[in-house]
């Protein structure tokens, strides 16, 4: 469960969320899946998202098939990515890697997945996993990917502090000289320029990120390792909007992370409207702008300012996606929108005043974070959020909501 991103625009991947049936069920499942969740999506549902992710424009990169665990429907799945593949997608399988409980099925089930079109593996293992899957099936596992050729990137989530490489090592028994910590941006950059270095095949590449205590990680506050809002950096979050992922009942959701919890990241469902129409309400919604702009913790702080009830937590927060959550707990997607359009147009004006009043303004603390992402060129976004009736999408009603 990857968090949160940088400065790097993200390349588009859409995410198929094909079922939420898993073999194991991990304390911190944010979507509640298990043995007994049969909830999976309709073939010819699957099918229709991808073609018509392929219309889309700018079309998505990568299709990525998430669950659940979709490699308990390989039928299915060989099927779906010979579709993707067709329409020249990439794609990617997200995996606890319970296949490594044999060698032999494992290897027959990569390889047949890998001839259907499978490009890329994402593994999922932390001390969660490990209560349901011992650590050498998962060794077994990437042994085979190692094996087929895949680059082995596995997300993992670290509920206490210390260097994740020496965690992950101790945990499931794999020496700190054949993990990596994986820099996804670094990647992004190597791809484009075509210089991905082969002990990316070789080594165990490592993405970490902390608990959102959504689903069933609710049920285990003790497992929270929480941080005050301040200690949360102002780093912009370009997984929403960048990587959308459809629910198995159709419902499109802005992000993986919040998505089907939190019901301002819910879009639509696909079963109602077309991939397209989705897609431009997304990519037009001042919640998801502002994330992708100025991050989850300047969002939290400028929907407390819009409505001092929901200032910061006191007992803190598991994660950045923590923050971004409790920022817009409860709030429909009307409201959320309308309160930071609000914000927007309140500092646009008040900044008007101060240059018109003073000159050459103070920077407020904000813009004074380390991170320097609210900066001076807040108000410019504010100008230009503003200047254009279209983009602003403000109304009389959605202010009256606000004030
Ligand atoms: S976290 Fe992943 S592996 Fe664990 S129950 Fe949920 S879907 Fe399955
Ligand atoms: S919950 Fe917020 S911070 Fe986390 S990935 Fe989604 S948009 Fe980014």
């Amino acid at each position: 469960m990857n968090a949160t991103g940088t400065d790097v625009q993200r390349p588009l991947e859409l995410g198929i969320m094909f079922t939420h049936r898993c073999p194991i069920a991990c304390r911190h499942c944010g979507i509640l899946s298990g043995p007994d969740n049969f909830d999976s999506m309709a073939m010819e549902l699957a099918e229709r998202c991808i073609t018509e992710a392929a219309l889309l424009d700018p079309r998505p990169a990568t299709i990525v098939f998430t669950g659940g665990e979709p490699m308990m429907y390989p039928q299915h799945l060989e099927r779906l990515l010979g579709v993707a593949n067709q329409l020249g997608f990439a794609t990617r399988v997200i995996t606890n890697g319970f296949w490594g409980r044999n060698q032999a099925t494992g290897r027959r089930l990569l390889y047949r997945l890998q001839l259907a079109g499978l490009d890329s593996l994402n593994f999922s293992a932390d001390k969660f996993h490990l209560e349901f899957l011992p650590a050498e099936v998962f060794r077994r596992a990437i042994e085979i990917a190692w094996e087929a050729g895949f680059p082995v990137i596995v997300n993992t989530v670290l509920n206490m502090p210390g260097d994740p490489v020496a965690l992950f090592s101790r945990l499931y028994g794999i020496p700190t000289e054949k993990i990596r910590l994986f820099d996804e941006d670094e990647f992004i950059r190597q791809v484009a320029t075509d210089t991905v270095p082969p002990e990316l095949t070789q080594m165990v590449n490592l993405s970490f990120g902390r608990l959102v205590g959504l689903g069933r990680a609710a049920e285990y506050p003790e497992e929270h390792y929480r941080s005050d809002l301040a200690a949360y950096t102002y780093t912009p979050c370009q997984e929403v909007v960048h990587r959308p992922v459809i629910y198995p009942d159709g419902s499109f959701q802005a992000c993986c992370c919040a998505g089907g919890k939190i019901a301002s990241f819910t879009v639509g469902n696909v079963r109602e409207r077309s991939l397209a129409d989705l897609f431009d309400e997304m990519r037009t919604r001042t919640h998801f702008r502002f994330i992708n702009q100025f991050g989850p913790r300047a969002l939290h702080e400028a929907i407390a300012e819009m409505s001092p009830e929901r200032s910061s937590d006191p007992d803190g927060y598991a994660s950045i996606c923590d923050v971004c959550v409790a920022a817009t707990k409860g709030l429909c997607a009307k409201d959320v929108d309308a309160r930071l359009d609000h914000w927007l147009l309140k500092r646009f004006l008040e900044k008007d005043e101060i240059s018109a009043a003073s000159g050459p303004r103070r920077p407020e603390p904000a813009e004074r974070d380390e991170e320097g992402v609210i900066a001076a060129g807040f108000f410019d976004t504010g100008r230009r959020l503003a200047g254009s009736p279209e983009d602003m999408k403000i109304s009389t009603g959605s202010l009256e909501n606000v004030i």
